[in-house]
């Protein structure tokens, strides 16, 4: 009896892995061709890297972001490389209004939305919190508050196309990071009111997903600039990194972790040994002698 449990058991959870993940659709670039997307802070970084697949998927693009001249060249590059139209808003995200605008540039011009993507993240700095209450408060407006309005204007019509938000997140919005408190807290804000609101849809039979985005150390120039010095692991491909957040949003997941080693599977101990977990995130870095 004791030797069938020993293979029963195992044998068994082997089959329902395999009926679990055989049972889940797979990720085509089809599903995204001829889509209408808005990708915020698209001009440089993982926000960049996305148009360009959306581009090669042959979705509609609207990109945008502050600087004019990086949105001109990636809309560009969008048209080269195959986008069924492209274009671009600039502007900054301190300022509810221009997301709204933004959404509203999407209704004229395209008629409509598919896919929401929330990427944009303000300039903060690397190091211990300096107690600055203003910068949180405007980081908040730039990370958290922005995507809450264009979220707001953009619903009645994903809505009507039964479309997708995706909320790039970071680990540093599911676990306390040391050095980046007011990013961290921002991070959390999306966390809360994003899972929320996906509770809300499915209470109210609305049919737009919500995919939460979960990223580990990406190699963008900004991350790359502020964290290499310090931290132990190397950064994961920004383009890579962008096709999986579309394959996620694509399949209409409700979170998506990149890399999932250094994301999912450090996050399983949050529950059962938090210190643990926070003695690991605190290990990921140089820190000099006190
Ligand atoms: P990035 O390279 O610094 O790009 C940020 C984008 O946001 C740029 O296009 C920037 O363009 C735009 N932006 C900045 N301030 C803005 C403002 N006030 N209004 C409107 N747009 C603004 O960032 P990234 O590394 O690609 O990160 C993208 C997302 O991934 C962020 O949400 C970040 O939190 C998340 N993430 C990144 C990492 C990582 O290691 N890279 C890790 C975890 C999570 P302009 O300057 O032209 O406005």
């Amino acid at each position: 009896m004791g030797r069938m449990q020993k293979i029963l058991i195992p044998l068994l959870g082997l089959v329902l892995a395999v009926w679990f993940y055989s049972a889940r659709e797979n990720f085509k670039p089809e599903m995204l061709r001829g889509k209408r997307v808005i990708v915020t802070g698209a001009s440089t970084g993982i926000g960049e890297q996305i148009a360009y697949h959306l581009a090669r998927m042959g979705s509609h693009v609207l990109v945008t972001a502050r600087t004019e001249a990086k949105l001109q060249k990636v809309v560009q590059r969008c048209l080269e490389l195959g986008a069924a139209s492209a274009r671009f808003v600039s502007g900054t995200m301190e300022d509810t209004a221009f997301a709204q605008h933004v959404v509203r540039e999407a209704q004229t011009s395209l008629g409509g939305l598919d896919m929401l993507i929330l990427n944009h993240v303000g300039a903060s700095y690397f190091g211990f919190f300096d107690g600055d209450v203003e910068h949180v408060r405007k980081l908040l407006e730039i990370n958290f508050l922005s995507y809450v309005a264009m979220t707001t204007s953009a619903l009645p019509m994903l809505k009507e196309s039964e479309g997708s938000i995706v909320v790039v997140s970071s680990m540093a919005g599911k676990v306390g990071f040391p050095f980046t408190v007011p990013y961290s807290a921002t991070k959390f804000a999306l966390d809360g009111f994003f899972s929320s609101l996906r509770q809300e849809f499915s209470i109210q039979s609305i049919n737009v997903s919500i995919t939460l985005c979960i990223l580990g150390f990406i190699d963008t120039e900004r991350a790359v600039r502020a964290a290499a010095e310090v931290l132990r692991e190397r950064p994961a491909p920004r383009d890579e990194c962008a096709l999986e957040i579309l394959k996620g949003a694509a399949l209409r997941r409700r979170e998506l972790y990149y890399r999932y080693s250094s994301t999912r599977l450090p996050l399983l101990l949050r529950d059962c040994a938090a210190e643990l977990l926070d003695y690991l995130v605190r290990s990921r870095y140089r820190l000099p002698a006190p």
